[in-house]
């Protein structure tokens, strides 16, 4: 039999139970006997969804209260001196210490696991880290799931890339040179694993999707055949996962495991060689049904790939499953009400590709005539997603098709347009300008909450959100600030505001995602062809002008960020549907010019983000992204002003990129790493404007204007005079006007005063 296996179930629960239980936690409202009973429930209720969705491998300690990476770190007694001497397994409170961070201790960083929305916890390591065998988590939850007559294969993060995800203090120094400490920890953990019955293990190693140097694929060599030995009872399945083996598939071929598990969603190219490779006993795992998407699956095309392998390796050393963890996916579409029904033929989540793994697992063994019913309702289903006039919009096709070159170019060179810009806005030597949200109060959100729910109308609701954004307006021109913001009282989210007012989006009630932590997000789905039936900000946006006669920024968010947060339809590139987006928002760009905007930002902070892992697939990421968003910016005239922003990413890898979007104005997120950013800005040029962020959003502290001014002072570096700008490193949404106040009015001084000393300088020099 082909047996049907799973990588990992969501586990913040229908309804995001889990959340909910952690955050009343936290507030102190429950014990923690409370959220233990909240998660038990929930791995419960997983694992016998499961097996009676005929899944044979079932995971286990795939659930996390916060973030499994933080879970390995736990178990391997990595825990940072400052969360205290920690005996034993770390408790609750501890542990949630070292994800939130508290009054008195600062939390672990966080960072986005690989290429997805996931955020990880980092493992913090020294020099002379010791790791011991601080939890056992792992076999506690396999241990529950025996209790509960389900045999499981614990899923464990493999001890390589533990260590290549992690991060050190001690500068320079290689994570890799920890593994010989590290590997007796893993070892006495799988022992124990031995003894409490389980068969096989799943040690996850998705780094090795990655560019991997020699050192790397010989800490693999070392760690596989010191754990692949450990017992002739103990099979490992090693996990690979959101890409491609490539030129680490013959190393990984030869490590002493039972199984190995390939993505042949993002890379079904590279089943071929595994299999034609792949040592006589080795089970392959064929990840063929989408971890990380909602569209239903095609089943026919899943078997063209599966049942050759099969025909080669023979059914019992085939697993059939998902791409990687379920963890990326919506749990359930079953609770979604609002869809309709064509639209939910065509949408599979977390549950509905169970039983796809399932039906293919059964195919595989039995043959297609097995699964018959199901292939021909799948191919019904496509055939008519294929032909839905809700997918295809000819004019759309048509006008993309007509797009030329010119359209993602602005009219003159930066130089020109700068000159045009200055003598149009007559701004004043490092302008001042925050990045677009101002405080979301508890009362705006109780507006739209009641207004959602039709307790207020739309009248009482605009009104309501027109005083919100007179307030702001009136108050930055106050304080003297130079280009202001109309502070996005009006919308919920930065992705779901436009999606909302664009045809080709839909939206679910319950699609959550974990994001991290407590956090979930509920990303917009893109099902077909993106138009813009009528403009969307800009009535916001005129008003809020008419309200000064300084500028006020239209603000937009950009073609790559609302691809990246969203789920994005299969049947064509990815590209092409960024393309599509990026000609709508270009229309409302256009839109704003002509109804007296100056000043048009278009946030992209997700264009990093959505950066191949792999070297060789980047550049051409990089030139569809960076030429899509021209396409949303350049049909404005040259005294319009273009701005972008970006944050919370690494950037400093693509300068070249950032600069090729051609924005007149970027603003960017520095102040928390203390202007690290620089560096990258030192060995490249950057030509046009630049306000690298000048305070941490996401502190509610509010800095001093002699604190921002040495920041800019140090940017002076870097930048000319003419080009730099001051600014926050993000929006302030998140946080209270108590704190928004004084921190800006603090900015504006330090950019006075950085004027007048720049001025003196001047004129002493001449
Ligand atoms: N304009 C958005 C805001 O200020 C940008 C948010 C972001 O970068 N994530 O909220
Ligand atoms: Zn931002």
């Amino acid at each position: 039999m082909a047996l049907a296996t799973n990588l990992g179930y969501p586990r913040i629960g229908v309804q995001r139970g889990l959340k909910k239980a952690l955050e009343a936690f936290w507030a102190g409202k429950t014990s923690s006997n409370d959220l233990l009973e909240t998660a038990r429930a929930i791995r419960k209720a997983n694992w016998l969804l499961q097996k009676e969705a005929g899944i044979a491998h079932i995971p286990s300690n795939d659930f996390s209260f916060y973030d499994h990476v933080l879970d390995t770190a736990c178990v391997v007694g990595a825990i940072p001196k400052r969360f205290g001497q920690v005996s034993g397994s770390v408790d609750l409170q501890t542990y949630s210490t070292m994800a939130r961070g508290s009054q008195s201790v600062t939390a672990m960083e966080m960072t986005k696991w690989f290429d997805t929305n996931y955020h990880y916890i980092v493992p913090e390591l020294a020099v002379n880290q010791d790791f011991w065998l601080a939890s056992r988590k792992p076999v506690e939850e396999y241990l529950e799931a025996k209790a509960l007559g389900v045999e499981t294969r614990p899923v464990i993060l493999g001890p390589v890339s533990f260590l290549l995800l992690a991060k050190s203090q001690d500068a320079d120094f290689n994570r890799l040179t920890l593994l010989d400490r590290l590997l007796p920890v893993y070892e006495e953990l799988l022992a124990e694993l031995v003894k409490a019955g389980a068969e096989w293990v799943q040690m996850d190693e998705p780094c090795l999707v990655l560019d991997l140097d020699a050192a790397a694929l010989s800490a693999y060599k070392k760690a596989y055949a010191m754990l692949g030995g450990i017992s002739p009872k103990l099979k490992i399945l090693l996990t690979t996962y959101f890409g491609n083996l490539d030129k680490n598939m013959d190393a990984v071929l030869k490590l002493p495991v039972a199984g190995l598990h390939l993505d042949l969603v993002r890379a079904p190219e590279q089943l071929a060689k595994a299999v034609s490779k792949a040592p006589a006993k080795m089970v392959l795992s064929l990840g063929v049904i989408d971890g990380r998407n909602i569209w239903r699956a095609d089943l026919a095309g899943a078997l063209a790939l599966v049942e050759p392998a099969v025909k080669k390796l023979g059914q019992d050393r085939v697993l059939i499953g998902p791409s990687c963890s379920f963890l990326h996916s919506p749990i359930d579409l079953e609770a979604e009400t609002k869809l309709d029904r064509e639209m939910k033929s065509w949408l599979a989540f977390a549950k509905q590709k169970l039983g796809e793994i399932a039906a293919v697992a059964r195919a595989a063994s039995k043959g297609r005539r097995a699964v018959a019913a199901a292939l021909e309702d799948c191919r019904k289903a496509m055939r008519a997603k294929k032909t839905s006039p809700r997918i295809v919009n000819p004019a759309v096709r048509k006008r993309l098709a007509k797009a030329t070159k010119t359209m993602a170019k602005r009219k003159s060179p930066y130089a020109k347009r700068i000159k045009l810009q200055n003598k149009h806005l007559g701004l004043p030597h490092f302008p001042t300008t925050t990045i677009g949200s101002l405080p979301q109060t508890p009362e705006v959100r109780a507006n739209r909450a009641s207004y959602k729910a039709g307790r207020i109308d739309r009248a009482a609701y605009e009104n309501f959100i027109k005083e919100e954004t007179k307030r702001a307006v009136l108050w930055q021109e106050e304080i003297g600030v130079d280009v202001l913001v109309h502070g996005e009282f009006e919308r919920n989210d930065m992705v779901e505001y436009f999606g909302e007012q664009l045809k080709g989006f839909a939206f679910t009630e319950n699609g959550w995602v974990q994001s991290y932590g407590s956090r979930c997000v509920k990303p917009p789905i893109i099902y077909g062809d993106v138009s813009r039936p009528d403009p969307m900000t800009v009535r916001w946006s005129r008003y809020a002008q008419s309200l000064s006669s300084r500028p006020v920024k239209g603000m937009l968010t950009g073609p790559v960020t609302i691809l990246q947060w969203s789920f994005v339809r299969n049947d064509q590139p990815r590209s092409t549907t960024c393309r599509q987006v990026a000609l709508a928002i270009r229309d409302e760009v256009v839109d704003l010019e002509a109804a007296g905007i100056k000043v048009i930002q278009i946030d992209e902070p997700a264009l990093r983000e959505g950066l191949p892992l792999r070297k060789k697939d980047r550049k051409s990421y990089l030139k569809w992204g960076v030429e899509a968003f021209r396409f949303s910016s350049c049909g404005v005239k040259d005294e319009t002003q273009i701005h972008t922003h970006m944050c919370y990413c690494e950037f400093g890898d693509i300068p070249e990129a950032i600069a090729a979007l051609d924005a007149d104005v970027i603003s960017m997120e520095a102040s928390r790493s203390k202007m690290e950013l620089l560096d990258s800005f030192r060995k490249f040029r950057y030509p046009n404007g630049i306000g690298p962020g000048v305070y941490d959003i996401h502190s509610p502290r509010v800095p001093s204007k002699e604190e921002m001014e040495s920041l800019l002072m140090k940017a002076l570096d870097v930048f000319n005079k003419e080009q730099l700008w001051v600014n926050p490193d993000c929006g302030l949404k998140t946080r209270r006007w108590e704190e928004v106040r004084p921190s800006v009015a603090a900015m504006v001084a330090a950019a006075k005063s950085l004027r007048k000393k720049i001025n003196s300088h001047a004129g002493a020099a001449v």
